[in-house]
């Protein structure tokens, strides 16, 4: 059976191997036009957990303290019931409905609008936490909150710039498109404080201090400008704010940069010059979103307007998004947008016409709002989403669930964030139910059913619905006619055909089927991409500045992977340059104390110049590690700067 992997945002295409209602193996799938016969380790696994001993078979009730087997009548009256007493005392807003990006397209869609139901706006999803600045600042500067070419581009570049990402290991698939580009002689450029395995095919290593990079790419913008390595034509054709961009980036000399990235001047020249090529694709992840946030994409979004480098064969911009349906949740589920568009009084009135009722007209919290700075919320409903593991400052993130009146938790297994739930409800797994996916690059597909779920567990599109009816509603109960409401609402998602979704050789990506956004206008009413001028702080602190990222054989929190038999939780590391070893007397496996505002832990060393000094560095999968992380949020999206938190440590 045809199908798409459950974690990262490549969406590689699956054959699932079956026999008797069980799932046996996995065949890459040739015909999937991204992946085109690969998968990596995780995707070759993915079926695994599936079967794991603990899946949730059945709903649960807590009853003095204690979560126990219930009907699935008794626990969705009780969420019904519940919410709605709380709502009566406290307030439509005391209520918010927060989900993960593994749900598809039309379970996302389907929960938001539950949640209108209810009267709220409360909504978001977990893509807030990664990649919404990328989003922001893409629909901020040219129209639409998404990458703007393919993967599959990569090969056709002359120079590729991968900022804040190690694609071996957080998205191993697309190293094949990588190994293409060399072979077409094209340059590979990595910035990020780290090395990987990634580094060793770049052609530039651009070692910069962390949340230092708006430094970088204004630096760059200058001297393009200053040695007219600009293309003027599309510039005064295509462009709109160019003066003001230009006088706020003179300030920003090359030995400014120097001195605040760390990067020699001679490099930055080197990148500029590559910058200033034919067919460059920019491209960032996590390092740049979780450190210098909207901000820092706004100034590399400047480089490719500057240049011309976008909407052409092998030019364009790529955003490494980190799970299956991460794009779609983005796009879908937004506590100050509807899925038709601006929050306002005519967009909720052609929502009623085909929903049968109004959505309030007023901004929601997002979910850092809600868990860091609300008192007001009293109820929460996740979908798929585990923040006690996820969250920054996690202590913060217990305390906050303990405090509400209602945690309702839909999901697969018993995570972390499950076990303070007050009713559990067992969802089906990515295999054992339909729906469709939007990949890192708007490709959308179809997954099939290739299983049934276990013991009494459901799609999450049922549930919904089942819980739409005792609200005297009827939400639609069948992913194909959800798919079709979806399309008549998202103006974004209007021309996709649901046969091209499941069919893997044929394009089927969003807003027209095509790879290529922006060959002959941006998404504004003029047609003209914005530069949009941004400023930066110097960083001087003292402390050691801890960062965090993936592994390749682990995934997100690790929920799922930890259940694949063998891959169960190893003992984690904290990387430490040779020079700040020596200073704080830590030897190669000593154990450390790890220190910030918001907690501590013990960690074992491993010395390595794979951090440069003042940085330390962790594996994100780690079960206590935000513990450690702070909390700070990026200033226009509320995400959190998981790639910036002032540590101490000190031998144990
Ligand atoms: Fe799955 Fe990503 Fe690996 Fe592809 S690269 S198999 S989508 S984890």
């Amino acid at each position: 059976m045809k199908s798409i992997c459950p974690f990262c945002g490549v969406g590689c295409g699956l054959e699932l191997l079956t026999v008797n209602n069980a799932i046996i193996g996995v065949k890459p799938d040739p015909e999937h036009i991204v992946s085109r016969g690969h998968v990596c380790g995780k995707g070759m696994v993915s079926y695994e957990p599936l079967t794991a001993w603990d899946r949730l078979y059945y709903p649960l009730i807590k009853t003095k303290n204690e979560l126990e087997r219930t009907t699935w009548d008794t626990a969705l009256k009780t969420v019904y019931e519940k919410i709605t007493e709380i709502q009566k005392k406290y307030g439509n807003d005391s209520v918010a409905f927060y989900g993960g990006c593994q749900n598809t397209l039309e379970e996302v869609y389907s929960f938001q609008k539950l949640a209108r139901a209810f009267g709220t706006n409360n909504v978001d999803s977990c893509a807030r936490i990664c990649h919404d600045p990328s989003a922001s600042a893409l629909k901020q500067t040219m129209g639409i909150g998404a990458g703007a070419t393919s993967v599959t581009e990569i090969p056709e570049a002359k120079v590729i710039i991968v900022a804040g990402e190690s694609v071996t290991d957080s998205h191993p698939v697309l190293t094949q498109y990588f190994l293409d580009a060399k072979k077409n002689n094209a340059k590979i450029v990595q910035i990020d404080p780290r090395s990987t395995k990634f580094s060793s095919m770049v052609d530039l290593q651009l070692k910069l201090k962390p949340r230092t990079d708006i430094f970088l790419f204004n630096a760059i913008g200058n001297y393009l400008i200053n040695n007219n390595l600009i293309d003027n034509n599309f510039i005064n054709e295509r462009t709109e704010n160019f003066e003001a961009y230009k006088s706020n980036v003179s300030k920003f000399t090359l030995e400014l940069a120097e001195k605040n990235t760390g990067i020699k001047k001679e490099d930055i020249i080197k990148l500029a010059e590559m910058v200033a090529s034919d067919k460059v694709i920019f491209s960032w992840g996590l390092g740049l979103t979780q450190s210098t946030g909207t901000k820092g994409i706004k100034a590399f979004l400047a480089l490719p307007l500057l240049t011309g480098n976008i909407g052409k064969k092998g030019s364009g911009v790529i955003v490494y998004r980190g799970q299956t349906d991460v794009q779609g949740s983005g796009d879908l589920i937004k506590p100050d947008i509807f899925p038709n568009g601006e929050m306002n009084e005519k967009n909720s009135e052609e929502l009623s016409k085909i929903w049968g009722f109004k959505p309030p007209i007023c901004k929601g919290s997002s979910i850092p709002e809600a868990f860091y700075n609300s008192t007001k919320i009293k109820a929460l409903f996740l979908m798929g989403y585990n923040p006690v593991k996820s969250l920054p400052e996690k202590s913060r993130i217990e305390a906050f669930l303990k405090n509400l009146d209602l945690l309702v938790v839909q999901d697969i297994f018993m995570t972390e964030t499950a076990k303070y739930a007050n009713i559990v409800l067992p969802s089906a797994a990515w295999a054992e139910k339909e729906g469709s996916v939007s990949s890192m690059d708007r490709l959308v597909k179809w997954r099939f059913k290739a299983v049934n779920p276990p013991g009494e567990a459901k799609p999450d599109y049922e549930i919904i619905s089942d819980i739409s009816k005792l609200m005297g509603y009827s939400f639609k109960n069948n992913p194909e006619e959800i798919f079709e409401e979806l399309k008549m609402t998202v103006p974004l998602y209007k021309n996709l055909n649901i046969n091209d979704t499941k069919d893997y050789s044929k394009d089927s990506r969003y807003p027209n089927g095509e790879e290529l956004l922006y060959e002959e206008r941006f998404n504004f009413p003029d047609g003209k991409a914005r530069f949009i001028p941004v400023d930066s702080p110097e960083y001087n602190s003292k402390s050691l500045i801890l960062l965090t990222g993936r592994l390749v054989t682990r995934y997100n929190t690790d929920e799922v992977i930890n259940r694949v038999p063998g891959m169960q939780e190893y003992e984690p590391r904290l990387w430490i340059n040779p020079d700040d070893a020596a200073r704080l007397k830590i030897n190669d496996n000593d154990s450390v104390n790890l220190k910030s505002r918001s907690g501590e832990m013990k960690i074992k060393a491993r010395i390595t110049d794979d951090v440069i000094p003042g940085t330390v560095f962790a594996y994100m999968h780690n079960a206590d590690i935000n513990y450690i992380v702070t909390a700070d949020l990026d200033d226009e999206t509320g995400t959190p700067k998981y790639k910036y938190t002032e540590v101490n440590i000190e031998p144990a």
